[in-house]
Order: structure tokens, then C-alpha cells, then sequence
């Protein structure tokens, strides 16, 4: 498949305010993050809260304007470096690129009903005339989101938490974009709902063509509804690999450490690995070189004082497997 999106070192900064701090300090919450994301596929994202996820991802979609780096998006409409645009250009970028929110309720307008909701968007883009044309593209999106048509003059209360998960869902597809951030979408949901929406979201993304960024805490979720995934710690993406390679054999001590958080059903799969030792760092003052060495039970010298790339892992017996370890390989 070609590649539909390229972040190359992606940084987003945030300047902390407040009079503890006599120089500029920052929050580095996106601290140099590159992948490739293929058309068609989902990269899910993973990691402990305040690790950057979410940053991330809206950095990408240009919510946040990031403080360094490219994003290079292979789109219909638009080419090259999209990290600079403004104005109507940027406008054009968000028919493209959608987020779809962790929490449905506080992202609708409760005095919108769901027509209104979802057709918003298409008339402030002059996608369709209002009237008959706007009518039927929203009952359309509606319909493959799973809602009824007699729900289009409902308002957000009147629905459960899936359904209004499902709204949310056919707000950010009603643009038909290629590219959509997920945030969280299920982790509001009761377990039984939640594998209905990443459902609802595969099949979706078969129908029209669409590429995910799917943001979680919770790795079976990401196990669930991704091809490859992504673990961030502190801003920095530690291990990139097909979700089967992740978590078969995960190879930064920090991914083993999240893999052995979380229960697993199947005796024959258990691993023997360290749970996760010490308190996650401020990401105001991130440690040097591996940002990972003051809880990592491998690390050494070596790792305090250099930076470990992100590079490919033994290319030929796991390829396209990424990892950010100085010792990856020989722990
Ligand atoms: Fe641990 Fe060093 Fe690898 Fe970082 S680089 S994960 S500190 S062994
Ligand atoms: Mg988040």
C-alpha cells in the first residue's frame, strides 16, 4: 500500500506559564516523533496518560500547530508539507482529516439535534445544497453509522453513550475524509458497547477507503482494531511493529513492562517480564539520553548520556520492526 501520511520529527512544545520558572521552560509533550501511515491501515498508539497520544495526534490534524517538524500527507487535494498551512488551504486539510473524540457528549452541541450535527460541516464546506441534497447525504452517513432516520431530529440526550459515540463517528465521516484520528473513542463505552464501535469503525473504514490513527490506553482495545502499533513514552515513540511482532516479542523494556500490566487469558502466552518500576518523569524536565533509564532495569551508562534512535530491529528476522533501545536485541 502507498503511504498515505509521513510525520518526520514531530515536535509540539508548550510553554509553561508561572513564576517557578526563572528561564523559558516547556512542556515537551510530542518530543520528535516520525512514522509512515499506509492507506488503508490503522497504527494504534499506546502508552501511559500524558505520554503525548493525544498531542500527537492532534498536532496531525493540525489542531495544534507543531513547533517542529514535517507532516507530508498524500491526499486528493493536498501535497507536501501540510506542518505550515493556513487559511483556506488548512480548511481544505480538515475535509481530509478528522478526530473523532473520547468523550461524544461533551464534543456534541447539546442544542444541535443530529442532523444538524452531522450535516454542519457539509454546508460550511459547500459540499451540498441544503434542502433535499443535504437531507439525504446526512440520513446516508447516518445509516452507515449504525442510527435510525428517525433519529436525525433527536438531540444528544436523548441517546445512550454507544449512540452517541456513533454521532460522533458520523460527524467526522460525514466530509468522507481519508485520515482520521481516533482518541479514545471507546474508552467512555461499558465493554459490551465498546466492541461494537470498533466494529462499526473497521467496517467504516473498509467502506470508504480510511486510514487510522487510533489513540488508547487500553492494549486490547488497540489489539482489537490495528495492523501495526505504536508505543510513546514521555513524547517519544520507543517501538513501532505489526501488532502480532508487538506483542509476541516486544523488544524495549517499556513495551514489556505495558505488556506484563495487563492480564493475559491465555496461560501458554505468559511471559516473565519486570513490571514498571519508579514514578513516570515530568515531561518538563525529561531525563537525558533514554528518557526511559530511570525506571528501565536494564539500563546502563550508555543510556544516560545518548539519545536512542528509533531504528529498525533485526530487519531480517522482524521486518518493520521499529525500537528506540540502545540494547534492543541483546535483553
Ligand atoms: Fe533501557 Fe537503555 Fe534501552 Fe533505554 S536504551 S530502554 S535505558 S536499556
Ligand atoms: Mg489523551
Amino acid at each position: 500500500n502507498r503511504i498515505l501520511l509521513e510525520v518526520n520529527d514531530v515536535k509540539k512544545y508548550f510553554p509553561v506559564k508561572g513564576g517557578l520558572f526563572t528561564k523559558k521552560t516547556y512542556v515537551k509533550a510530542v518530543d520528535g516523533v516520525s512514522f509512515k501511515l499506509k492507506e488503508g491501515e490503522t497504527i494504534g498508539l499506546v502508552g501511559e496518560s500524558g505520554c503525548g497520544k493525544s498531542t500527537l495526534g492532534r498536532t496531525i490534524v493540525r489542531l495544534y500547530e507543531p513547533t517542529a517538524g514535517d507532516i507530508i500527507y498524500h491526499g486528493k487535494e493536498i501535497d507536501g508539507d501540510i506542518s505550515t498551512l493556513k487559511g483556506d488551504k488548512l480548511k481544505a486539510l480538515r475535509r481530509e482529516m478528522q478526530l473523532i473524540f473520547q468523550d461524544p457528549y461533551s464534543s456534541l452541541n447539546p442544542r444541535m439535534n443530529v442532523s444538524n450535527i452531522v450535516g454542519e460541516s457539509l454546508l460550511s464546506h459547500n459540499l451540498v445544497k441544503p434542502g433535499a441534497e443535504y437531507k439525504d447525504r446526512v440520513m446516508e452517513i447516518i445509516e452507515m453509522c449504525g442510527l435510525s432516520p428517525y433519529h436525525i431530529y433527536r438531540y444528544p440526550h436523548q441517546f445512550s453513550g454507544g449512540q452517541r459515540q456513533r454521532i460522533g463517528i458520523a460527524r467526522a465521516l460525514a466530509l468522507n475524509p481519508d485520515f482520521v484520528v481516533a482518541d479514545e473513542p471507546v474508552s467512555a463505552l461499558d465493554v459490551s458497547i465498546q466492541s461494537q464501535i470498533l466494529n462499526l469503525m473497521m467496517d467504516l473504514q473498509e467502506k470508504m477507503g480510511l486510514s487510522y490513527l487510533f489513540i488508547s490506553h487500553d492494549l486490547s482495545v488497540v489489539k482489537h482494531i490495528s495492523n501495526r502499533i505504536g508505543v510513546m513514552y514521555l513524547g517519544s515513540l520507543v517501538e513501532l511493529a505489526g501488532k502480532h511482532e508487538l506483542y509476541d516479542t516486544p523488544a524495549h523494556p517499556y513495551t514489556r513492562a505495558l505488556l506484563a500490566a495487563i492480564p493475559v487469558p491465555d496461560p501458554t502466552h505468559l511471559r516473565k517480564m519486570e513490571p514498571i518500576i519508579g514514578e513516570l518523569p515530568s515531561n518538563i524536565n525529561t531525563p537525558p539520553g533514554c528518557k526511559f533509564h530511570t525506571r528501565c532495569p536494564y539500563a546502563k551508562d550508555i543510556c544516560k548520556e545518548e539519545i536512542p534512535i528509533l531504528r529498525e530491529y533485526d530487519p531480517a528476522g522482524h521486518p518493520e520492526h521499529f525500537v528506540a533501545c540502545h540494547f534492543a536485541g541483546e535483553i
